[in-house]
Order: C-alpha cells, then sequence, then structure tokens
C-alpha cells in the first residue's frame, strides 16, 4: 500500500494518530505535477532532445526520491508558514508577524483592527499604488490624498497636518521606492490626534528607521513579495506585522476568524468577529497562503542583505556618475540612521533649467533603449476615485508637488542586479540625454 494512509491532519481537524485520518491534503502534488513546475521554472524547448532528455532523468530521479520520502501532507498554513513568521519576526525584532496573500491584504487587516468605519477617513499619499487605499473605498471611508514631498516623493507630513480633521482615523504612509517616510513628524501627529499608523512597506522589507525596522515604526505594516520586488514568494505574497496585542488575532484575520483554541459543543470550533479600536467588529477574510510560498520565501530572505547590498551598490554608482549635474536631483541614500531598500532608484531632473522635462527625457531614453516607469501616477489622476464622487479636481489642485513630479520631474530607474555593462549603459545614456536637453 501507498504511504499515503499517513496523511496529516488539516490544523481545523485535528484527528491525530488515527487508522482513518481525516487528510489535509485531498489530491498530492504529484511526480507529474513536480516536473509541470520545474518545467514550467526552468523552461526550454522541448523540441531540443538535450532538454528533454533532462527533463526525463529528473523526473525518474524524483520517482527515486519519492521511494525515499513521501509527498508533502500539508500544502495550507502549515509548518512552513509557521516557521517563516518566526524568522521575520526575528529578522525584523518584531512581536507578530502573519504570511498572507499580498500586501493589500495586510492594509485590510491593519485598518480592521485600527476600527476604520464608513464615513471616517483615511490620509494616504497621492503618489502610491492604488491598493494602499483599497480597503477604505471598499466600505464606505473616505480617503484624503496628502501632497507629497518633493525631494523623496513620500508623503508630506506638514501636509497630512493640514489634511486632518475630526473625522480622520488612520494615516497609512508609502516608503516609496523602500526610502523610509518622515516617521518621526508622522507618528507625532498620530499621538496629537489619536490616528492609527497603518505603514504601506510594500517596497521596504528589510529597511531601516533609527533603530526600528520599517513597517514596525507604526500600529501596523503590510509587505509585499510579489514577483516584481526585492524578494517574492512564488510570484504573490505579503507579511502583516505589529508590536501590538491586536496580533494574537491576526491568524483570526487572516483566516475567517475561526478560533481553534475555543472548541465549541457538536462542532469543532467557534466562528468570532475581530475586535477593532473602540470595539468596532468586522469580520476574518480568508488571506491564507501557502507551503510553498513560504519555503521560498525562506531561502529568500536569507539571501535579502546581499540583494539590497547589490542594489545599493548600483545606485550609489548611478549617484556617483550623476554627481556635479546640477540639472539631476540625485535620489535620496542611507544616512546613519536610515536605511532604504532599493527597490526602485528614484530619478528627479531639475527642468527649470532644461530645455524640456520628464516626458522628452523619457522619450530619449526610450530611442536608447533603456526602460523606465514612473510607476505611481497620482491617483486622482485615475478614473475610479471620479466614479466614486470624489472632487479629483480639487484633490489635484491640493497636491501641487505631487502634480509637478509626475508632470515634469521623476520617474524610476531600476536597480534589481543588472549586468555592470548594463548599469553603466544607463548611466552613460542619461547624462547624454540631459546633456542634449541643455
Ligand atoms: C506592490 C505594491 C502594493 C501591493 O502589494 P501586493 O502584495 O500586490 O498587494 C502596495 N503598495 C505599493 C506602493 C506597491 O508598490
Amino acid at each position: 500500500m501507498s504511504k499515503q494512509q499517513n496523511k496529516k491532519s488539516d490544523f481545523r481537524y485535528d484527528t491525530g494518530e488515527a487508522r482513518v485520518p481525516w487528510a489535509a491534503v485531498g489530491e498530492s502534488l504529484n511526480i507529474e505535477d513536480i516536473t509541470s513546475i520545474l518545467k514550467f521554472l526552468i523552461p526550454g524547448d522541448l523540441n531540443d532532445p538535450a532538454y528533454s532528455e533532462q527533463l526525463g532523468k529528473v523526473a525518474s530521479e524524483l520517482e527515486n526520491l519519492r521511494q525515499k520520502g513521501d509527498y508533502a501532507s500539508k500544502l495550507s498554513l502549515g509548518s512552513h508558514v509557521k516557521k517563516l513568521e518566526e524568522a521575520v519576526q526575528e529578522f525584523l525584532d518584531v512581536k507578530y508577524a502573519c504570511f498572507i496573500t499580498n500586501a493589500t491584504a495586510g492594509f485590510e487587516i491593519g485598518l480592521k483592527f485600527s476600527g476604520l468605519k464608513p464615513g471616517d477617513e483615511v490620509i494616504a499619499p497621492a503618489i502610491t499604488f492604488l491598493s494602499t487605499i483599497n480597503y477604505p473605498l471598499q466600505i464606505g471611508a473616505k480617503v484624503v490624498l496628502a501632497d507629497v514631498d518633493p525631494v523623496t516623493l513620500n508623503i508630506s507630513p506638514e501636509d497630512i497636518e493640514r489634511k486632518i480633521t475630526s473625522r480622520t482615523r488612520a494615516i497609512i504612509p508609502v516608503h516609496i521606492g523602500g526610502y523610509p517616510c518622515d516617521m518621526d513628524a508622522i507618528m507625532k501627529l498620530a499621538g496629537k490626534h489619536d490616528l492609527m499608523v497603518v505603514e504601506d512597506a510594500a517596497h521596504g522589507f528589510g529597511g531601516k528607521y533609527k533603530g526600528k525596522s520599517l513597517g514596525a515604526v507604526g500600529d501596523f505594516g503590510s509587505f509585499s513579495f510579489h514577483e516584481v520586488k526585492n524578494i517574492n514568494s512564488c510570484g504573490e505574497g505579503g507579511i502583516v506585522i505589529t508590536n501590538s496585542d491586536y496580533g494574537e488575532d491576526f491568524p483570526k484575520a487572516r483566516f475567517g476568524g475561526f478560533d481553534i483554541a475555543n472548541p465549541i459543543d457538536k462542532w469543532l470550533y467557534d466562528v468570532v468577529a475581530l475586535k477593532g479600536r473602540g470595539d468596532h467588529y468586522t469580520v476574518g477574510g480568508n488571506h491564507s497562503s501557502t507551503e510553498i510560498q513560504a519555503v521560498v520565501l525562506l531561502n529568500q530572505l536569507k539571501r535579502l542583505p546581499g540583494i539590497i547590498e547589490t542594489r545599493r551598490k548600483n545606485a550609489e554608482y548611478l549617484n556617483s556618475r550623476f554627481a556635479g549635474i546640477e540639472e539631476i536631483l540625485p535620489g535620496p541614500m542611507d544616512t546613519e540612521d536610515i536605511k532604504g531598500t532599493y527597490h526602485l532608484y528614484l530619478f528627479q531632473l531639475d527642468h527649470n533649467k532644461l530645455n524640456g522635462d520628464i516626458q522628452d527625457f523619457k522619450k530619449k531614453m526610450a530611442e536608447r533603449g533603456i526602460v523606465q516607469i514612473p510607476h505611481f501616477a497620482p491617483l486622482y489622476r485615475f478614473t475610479f476615485l471620479k466614479q466614486m464622487g470624489y472632487d479629483t479636481e480639487a484633490m489635484q489642485k491640493s497636491c501641487p508637488n505631487a502634480e509637478e513630479a509626475f508632470l515634469h520631474k521623476f520617474t524610476h530607474l531600476p536597480l534589481y542586479p543588472l549586468t555592470e555593462g548594463q548599469v553603466e549603459y544607463m548611466a552613460d545614456n542619461v547624462i547624454e540625454a540631459v546633456k542634449e536637453m541643455k
């Protein structure tokens, strides 16, 4: 008989050492599935005999391996997810970490515990990805967009202060490109006005602000492991963190409010609501992630310091090449107590000193085969906020720095492990293009 009779129990139905256990996994991922995954991850030409032959060898070796071991009997929320969460808690020096489907789910969880209700106001930067404000819009809270700092393009604390009202409940600062926001000023405002702070640290995993990890400065922080970020968990994934007691309820927020510690009569466990700030009750979502994602992220976590180092060196190289060119405003770099993650290189032009602006510059770069993407347009420029009844023209008028940066000044250059030749080519051509615009 197959070893498959010893399937592990699901955490919800822990039937222990039974002769007929209740299995967590209905259908194992078998050799065919695993070979398909390998074929997908390391694609090649199936008509190439060398590739096909090697694939066949791997498949038969996998079969041999299976004779010695067994198929995984837990695919969702198992020991590897737990191990990852413990590793992240240690890496970030934070009390609670919860592995979820994406950063967006983490903002939702943080805002639920912040007691966000319909009619409340949330302040977020004008320049970010739409997922930062997704949950407030979903529940009918009002999104207020604050202007950005002209140097870092991070949310401006001065403009947050101008836009706080008696209905403001939370601030969502975004560490754009992985460079930390001015968190001291933001936390001071939050303290003064009794607001919760949910950090959009989608770019900020592994960054530091005055001795604390990004994401752990505010009440909640959420990271993204989507494929474009510095490290990823099979293409999608997120982690939400906190040092507050709400972290005890993270597993309930992640999975339906299941209260596994609380068995009830004639059934297995209770389902409870999530209790947020101000005794506001909501329900848990379904944001569970998989064991395979956790296995991969545990590996990438070990590589992260080296990955950030490579990106930092690329950024330093670009800055050294751009030094002395007064029309180029260099991207913000590390200081004694501020460490970015170098997810993106923020590139700005002082267009007032040039014949042309960032739009002309981008055309010149495209002609040279250098792809650079601003990534983030001010959110009031998309259709959705207008459709939802927002006065987007008024929003635009209230964010002059975001407008100026988007229209005339900024783009992002890539920092991922490019070849030396690529980084050099990029620097040479940026300099040349700027010269042409003088
Ligand atoms: C990628 C990104 C997100 C969303 O991350 P997901 O994991 O895809 O939910 C949020 N905010 C910013 C600024 C991002 O770039």
